[in-house]
């Protein structure tokens, strides 16, 4: 019987793999985007993006859509309790019972603290933050590079220097609250250099860190 063979052989594959919940951080324009793509391929977890996600309800015209879009259409952050709903809804289906990735999200630290509850109450935790570091003149140059090729409608010079001054003002702060939690949770790589280059840099961190989602 092949076919049932190969079934048991995948599933026996997925249960191999280590449960992994991983915070993906760095400021709008270090690759998170980018390396998230590369990493749930070779990872195979589920992609969580906040920032796709809030898009997708604002495309959707609900009422929670035109309430995020208020924000994200000024670079502000959307409300934490919108913003974590949105996620523990997504990580209740079952595709994210092995981990996730986790793309712009926590951006807050109360973010943070809900999401560690949220995994706390399921014997579950964040295994690893890969903080992706790149320089404010660097991030400047690479925003306004891509709001010319992509032209998304919240990427306009203002708005591009508002989510740079957010992220100073209230994301940065995240990561001191994971390193203050859990010391050695956070990982810093260099976010210069080629996608393939820091890719490598990232897998590297991961490797050191697969297997960590249980507290025990
Ligand atoms: P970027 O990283 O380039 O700013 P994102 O796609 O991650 O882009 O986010 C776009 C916008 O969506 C943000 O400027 C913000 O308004 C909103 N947003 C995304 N994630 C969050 C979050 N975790 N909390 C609050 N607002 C968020």
């Amino acid at each position: 019987m092949p076919s049932s063979d190969s079934g048991v052989a995948s599933s026996a594959q997925a249960i191999d793999r280590p449960v992994m919940y991983i915070v993906l951080f760095g400021a709008p324009g270090a690759g998170k985007g980018t390396q998230s793509q590369r990493l749930i391929k070779s990872l195979g977890i589920p992609h969580l993006s906040t920032g796709e996600m809030l898009r997708a309800a604002k495309a959707s015209g609900s009422e929670l859509g035109q309430v995020a879009a208020s924000y994200m259409d000024e670079g502000r952050l959307a409300p934490d309790e919108l913003v974590v709903g949105i996620v523990c809804e997504r990580l209740l289906e079952a595709d994210c019972a092995r981990g996730c990735l986790f793309d712009g999200f926590p951006r807050t630290v109360e973010q943070a603290r809900l999401l560690d509850r949220f995994l706390a109450d399921r014997g579950l935790r964040v295994s690893v933050v890969i903080d992706i570091r790149v320089q404010m003149a660097e991030l400047q140059r690479r925003m306004l590079e891509r709001s010319r090729v992509e032209r998304r409608v919240d990427d306009t010079p203002e708005t591009i220097q508002r989510r740079l001054q957010v992220f100073e003002a209230q994301t940065a702060a995240v990561l001191s609250y994971y390193e203050s939690r859990d010391h050695g949770t956070v990982e810093s790589v260099d976010g210069l250099g080629g996608p393939d280059e820091v890719f490598d840099r990232i897998m590297g961190a991961v490797d050191r860190h697969r297997g960590r989602a249980c507290p025990c």
